[in-house]
């Protein structure tokens, strides 16, 4: 029995293009027909059938020329509505920016096309990203493939929606304080935020700007770094993109450690485990989950260390200051003058700043904005602001501390299973609890260093467990390797969601 088209993992793609077994007009024709059978997912907020189709005869075209080309060349994609796009749409999933088209491509399409890939579409997420749910997106909810009631988290939710059901095999997505790790473990994909400066946020709306980045979304690690390496490096229109050298991701995955065997790839790597990532509050699946993902790291040839983070809890407080602060003074850009929605009829200047924002912003972008416009005002910027800068450097020192013992840091994405869509069962989301549940992404976050999520298990009522990899900066291909070497002997990446 051949394998269906949508059941291939992107490197299978790749070779099936490479080989002349299938085409890119074909793989783009397929998922298109999937995404039109999968609307009810609320994975898309805009598809471009035609230009994706034109595009794919183009790369076929190449092929059959005889180019020399990259493995991503015909692949499709999709990328996250943050990303603007020359050929689509971008809103952020917000009302404010409805129709907005940008006259330019993100740093991270633009490389990503000139990979050869070909674009579906731009996906479903939160307003601005902020969120873990796709439950703030002002168009749609987006449905968890494993249990169309529940969320597929967020606020890359649309991203793993399409990869999850496997309308694309890869997508883009950021990740600020969590949004690629946490909707990929709770929708069973895999998904790498890169270090902070790895990827250029040229082009990608900004949250957070000294959080958010850019990272890819797929089944395997090795799709994550196929994409990885095309998305990644220096670009001078992102002052804090980094000139840090782009190691070869796709040889990281093969990396042979000293002293390794075929039995033990992993020997001698130190996987510290934090003993406040295992606490109370945490479901019991994804504790048990997590743990046998650990024995099966053991197995590989990794040791276990025991370590501390002992700032975990202080991350949500410490992000839910700066985030906001920061969105604040991004979000002033949006005042119906320069772009984006503007407010039909108003008295006064004012009156039209204070109409459009009011129109064009949902709840939770307006919370944001308050409590960060709050938390800079004067007379509470040295007791809030400040004194958050000050616990980010100490978390970002304590995972220095441990790096001292250990060269990954492992544990849950998620605290829980993929939860029931509010608004299905008739009420609102609790933006506190909402925030809690950053609990074990945010402190990567505010270290700026890499975190991966890679399915790990089921937990609750069957549903997928991530488990997530830390490593210290520029680290990528250490992470990429591991959990390389667990898909080797693990399945879980490749369970699909029933209905689909
Ligand atoms: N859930 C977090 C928030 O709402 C993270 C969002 C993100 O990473 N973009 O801020």
């Amino acid at each position: 029995m051949s394998t269906a088209l949508h059941d291939l993992t992107l490197a299978q793609m790749s070779q099936q293009l490479a080989s002349g077994q299938t085409t890119s007009v074909a793989l783009t024709r397929h998922a298109i027909e999937r995404v039109e059978a999968h609307r009810d997912l609320g994975a898309f907020l805009h598809v471009d059938a035609e230009a994706a189709l034109k595009e794919a005869a183009a790369a076929d075209a190449r092929r059959a020329a005889g180019q020399a080309l990259g493995p991503l060349d015909g692949i499709p994609l999709a990328h996250k509505d943050i990303f603007v796009t020359q050929d689509h749409p971008t809103t952020a999933a917000s009302k404010m920016l409805e129709g907005y088209k940008s006259p330019f491509d993100a740093t991270v399409v633009a490389r990503l096309k000139a990979a050869g890939t070909v674009t579906i579409g731009k996906l479903n997420c939160d307003e601005f990203a902020m969120g873990g749910a796709n439950e703030n997106s002002a168009y749609q909810v987006a449905r968890n493939p494993w249990d169309t009631h529940r969320i597929p988290g967020g606020s890359s939710g649309g991203s793993a929606v399409a990869v999850a059901a496997r309308l694309v095999p890869g997508a883009t997505g950021t990740d600020t304080g969590g949004s690629i790790r946490q909707p990929a473990a709770l929708t069973g994909i895999t998904g790498i935020k890169p270090t902070y400066g790895r990827c250029s946020r040229y082009g990608m709306i900004a949250f957070a700007s000294s959080l958010d980045q850019a990272g890819p979304m797929a089944r395997t690690a090795e799709d994550c770094a196929l994409l990885l390496q095309a998305m990644s490096g220096f670009d001078e229109r992102d002052a804090t993109s980094a000139q840090q050298a782009v190691p070869d991701f796709v040889a990281a995955l093969h990396a042979q450690r000293e002293g390794a065997s075929a039995e033990q790839p992993l020997k001698g790597l130190r996987i510290g485990v934090p003993r406040e990532f295992f606490g109370e509050g945490v479901a019991a699946g994804v504790q048990s989950a997590t743990r046998a993902a650990l024995a099966q790291f053991e197995q590989l040839g990794a040791t276990l260390v025991d370590i501390s983070l002992p700032r975990t809890e202080l991350s949500i407080p410490v992000y839910y200051i700066i985030a906001p602060a920061e969105a604040s003074s991004n979000l002033s850009r949006y005042d119906g003058v320069k772009f984006g929605h503007r407010a039909k009829k108003y008295s006064d200047l004012n009156d039209m700043y204070r109409k459009t924002r009011a129109e064009g912003f949902g709840a939770e972008v307006k919370r944001r904005i308050m409590i960060g416009t709050y938390v800079l005002s004067h007379g509470y910027y040295d007791a809030y602001y400040l004194q958050a800068q000050k616990l980010r450097r100490m978390i970002a020192d304590d995972f220095q501390a441990a790096f001292q013992v250990c060269d990954v840091i492992a544990g849950p994405v998620s605290p829980t299973v993929a939860r029931p869509i509010a608004a299905d069962e008739g009420h609102q989301a609790d933006p506190v609890a909402e925030y809690l549940a950053d609990i074990f992404t945010l402190p990567a976050s505010l270290a700026g260093l890499p975190g991966m999520s890679v399915p790990a298990g089921l937990g609750e009522h069957d549903l997928p467990v991530g488990l997530q990899l830390i490593g210290n900066y520029w680290q990528e291909g250490t992470l990429l390797h591991a959990a390389h070497a667990f898909q080797q002997v693990t399945d879980w990446h490749q369970r699909t969601p029933k209905q689909s």
